[in-house]
């Protein structure tokens, strides 16, 4: 099946990050979000982010001009998603909306649209069966910032056919990125190990044992991660990684897995990581500032 046509749903970090790809990849793409200021932030976060490469001169105006013309801000769930072949959702990491949202995407697609969830924890085949077209739901794990990073985890689940998953692998290539095949079990093969060590790091943070920036030094210079875990988790979100420590202590029914009590007091101070300005730095005047009072 040939693929001209995306639809994007939530358009936050990784919705925003998605829809932009697909637009540079040449597809119409329609970005929808449940909430205006959602879909105007993420529509300026692209428009920014194109806007910074025409600057840098990586991109031009013309090349801008193109990728605008095949990205459409939809206000209705329902009209961004009727006439595509492809849906990816990227809504919260809650099973009961992604839920919600599936039951909506099988009945109101094309019988041969295919329906990808971002989610970096939730079990598919959970996703899947609340559509009741699993052989059509896939997950299409994308990595923060979408433009950037290379690397797209696709899970497959029992019930999921063979051509969605041939379909899956054809769209990460003509995205740019590189695949790989994971098995639905909660976390895959990343966020699972992402997580624990963030997680570990905070509690390295609360214990005491180094300064957030010497304990990011640590793993940068020491185990040659590009960054640190407490800079990682401030880039993806305090909330997401505390929704997905959630996930992953109630797959497996264990609590080592549950996120420190730091992590969620900051989650619950508002401190979000650099979305909101604040979480184990202070990024408020653009530059990372450590933070004494965290
Ligand atoms: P986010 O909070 O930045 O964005 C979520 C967006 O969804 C918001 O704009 C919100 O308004 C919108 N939304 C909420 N309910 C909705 C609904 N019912 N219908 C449509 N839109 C709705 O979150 P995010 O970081 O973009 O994460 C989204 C998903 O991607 C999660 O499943 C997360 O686990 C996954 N993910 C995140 C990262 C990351 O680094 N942040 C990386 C990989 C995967």
């Amino acid at each position: 099946m040939e693929i001209r046509s995306v639809a994007v749903i939530g358009a936050g970090t990784m919705g925003a990050g998605i829809a932009q790809v697909c637009a540079q990849s040449g597809w119409q793409t329609n970005l929808f979000d449940a909430f205006p200021e959602g879909l105007e932030r993420g529509m300026n976060a692209i428009n920014e982010f194109w806007d910074k490469g025409i600057a840098r001169g990586k991109t031009t105006s013309e090349q801008k001009a193109e990728w605008q013309a095949n990205l459409t801000a939809v206000n209705d769930m329902v009209e961004a998603v009727s006439d595509v072949d492809l849906v990816i959702e990227a809504v919260p990491e809650i099973l009961e909306i992604k839920a919600s949202i599936f039951q909506v995407l099988a009945s109101e697609t094309k019988d041969d649209c295919i329906l990808a969830t971002n989610t970096s924890s939730l079990s598919i085949s959970d996703i899947a069966s609340a559509s009741g077209k699993p052989e059509r739901v896939i997950g299409m794990h994308f990595f923060n910032p979408v433009p950037i990073m290379k690397l797209l985890e696709i899970v497959k689940h029992d019930l999921v056919s063979e051509e969605t998953i041939a379909f899956a692998q054809k769209v990460a290539e003509k995205m740019g990125k590189t695949s790989i095949l994971v098995n639905d079990v909660a976390g895959f093969a990343t966020s699972r190990l992402g997580v624990v060590i963030g997680n570990e790091a905070i509690r390295m943070l609360a214990d005491g044992v180094a300064s957030a920036s010497d304990i990011d030094t640590a793993m940068r210079l020491g185990y040659k991660h590009p960054m640190g875990p407490l800079e990682l988790t401030d880039l993806v979100g305090l909330d997401v990684r505390c929704d997905i420590l959630n996930n992953l202590a109630d797959s497996f029914d264990d609590e080592s897995y549950l996120p420190h009590p730091l992590l969620v007091k900051l989650v619950t101070a508002g401190d979000l990581g650099k979305k909101t300005g604040r979480g184990f730095y202070d990024w408020t005047s653009g530059e990372k500032v450590e933070r004494n009072d965290a």
